[in-house]
């Protein structure tokens, strides 16, 4: 009997839920992933009992010996997977690790150029209802209405336009290599800092799969919980030493207190697997899969924004299949394929009804699905999609999905 369910059943009810269902739902969220056990297992250790203020060395508290070498590690490891000279790992968040790169060069009302959310940003580049909307004159950004990829020439010309003091690249719904080099070229152009905020792509950029933006921008912000694997984190790369004791200072004390060493433990642990063969294998798998059923929804008479996808996501316009997002995202659910609604540029519809699916393979491939499962599960999204209303089929597709996960364990 495990510890919870001794003191909590009640709680301990949930996690077995959700333990369930994280088998044996399909998880095409292209935001999440599953953490080893070793990750796990530092996230939950005694490590969560430390306090450990200020850095490595340089505490406000006294017995930080050995969260000291839990920190090292995960900064030396994090200098190594990402080829950096300086790492900040103790921000809690990806949000919070790009309020600190803002706060550690801008002042309240600088302007930010960043991508808008309904063409594939983030919250935290610049909606209104984020902290960073809020706080800064934001310019954004969008994909061409033509090829519905980034257009650097129109990019060039608003930078010029709008001579912000930052520009931030990297997104959340973006299926195809975004160029930091040419991005690097557009900010020197305007004399803007440059963000690229690899959240997404990070497992991506250390596997060598995705271009690295490390060699060309100031900062470079990710989570460390997405297609990097590790517990739910962020981290900061800087540039420069200069720009890294910014940095430090945004993070502790401008923005946060205690570190979560538990935390950046498992953050320690994730950036050892990350240096591992079957990561990078991983990585590159994980582009193949979604490609290929990329490949297999485009057959099959849907549009896929952009055309293809280059990277480990897919967004699905869905307009021509008479279906809105939040629709499709039910039928889905229904089919035990969990996925989310997600805007489409140029989009006509409210955030909560949305006429697009985002659709990432970072989740089932570390579960060891290939090609031959992405063919199948292109079949599944569409006789759900086709038959939305059709509740016979869909638990019919849910048994069957329900067998895919079953020969495909995650934790068992
Ligand atoms: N940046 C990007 C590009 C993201 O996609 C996300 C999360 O989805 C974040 C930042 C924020 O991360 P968090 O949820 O840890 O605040």
């Amino acid at each position: 009997m495990s510890y919870i369910e001794k003191i909590d059943p009640e709680l301990f009810e949930a996690i077995k839920k959700e333990a369930d269902r994280q088998e044996y739902k399909l998880n095409l969220i292209a935001s999440e992933n599953y953490a080893s056990k070793a990750v796990m297992e530092a996230q939950g250790s005694i490590l969560t009992n430390k306090y450990a203020e200020g850095y490595s060395g340089k505490r406000y508290y006294g017995g930080c010996d050995f969260v000291d070498i839990a920190e090292d590690l995960a900064i030396t490891r994090a200098k190594k997977v990402f080829n950096a000279n300086y790492v900040n790992v103790q921000p809690h968040s990806g949000s919070g690790s790009n309020m600190a790169v803002y706060f550690s060069v801008l002042h309240p009302g600088d302007t930010i150029m960043s991508m808008d959310l309904s063409h594939g940003g983030h919250l935290s580049h610049g909606s209104p209802v984020s902290f960073s909307g809020k706080l800064f004159n934001i310019v954004p950004y969008g994909v061409s209405e033509k090829t519905e990829m980034l257009d650097y020439s129109e990019l060039l010309k608003k930078a010029k336009e709008n001579k912000p003091q930052m520009i931030v690249c990297g997104a959340s719904a973006y299926p195809r290599e975004i160029d930091f080099k040419q991005f690097r070229e557009i900010a020197d152009e305007v004399g803007a800092y440059l963000l690229a905020d690899i959240a997404h792509i990070a497992g991506l950029v250390v596997a060598g799969v995705h271009q690295s933006p490390v060699p060309y921008a100031d900062f470079v912000t990710s989570t460390t919980h997405k297609t990097l694997r590790g517990p739910r984190g962020g981290i900061i790369i800087s540039k420069t030493e200069e720009l890294a004791t910014g940095i430090n200072k945004a993070v502790f004390p401008g923005l946060q207190g205690g570190p979560l060493m538990h935390i950046i433990a498992a953050k320690a642990v994730a950036f050892k697997e990350a240096m591992s063969v079957k990561f990078k294998q991983d990585q590159i798998q994980t582009v193949r899969n979604a490609k290929t059923l990329c490949k297999c929804l485009k057959e099959k008479g849907f549009d896929m924004v952009s055309g293809g996808t280059d990277n480990h996501l897919m967004l699905v316009n869905l307009n021509n299949m008479n279906i809105t997002g939040k629709d499709a995202e039910a039928a889905l659910s229904k089919s035990g394929i969990i996925a989310n609604k997600n805007t489409v540029p140029f989009e006509t519809r409210s955030p909560f009804i949305t006429s697009g699916v985002r659709l990432g393979t970072p989740a089932c491939t570390t579960r060891g699905m290939k090609e031959t499962e992405m063919e199948l599960i292109a079949d599944y999204i569409e006789t759900a999609i086709t038959n939305s209303e059709n509740d016979r089929i869909l638990s019919e597709t849910s048994d069957k999905v329900r067998e895919l996960c079953s020969r495909f364990p995650v934790y068992c």
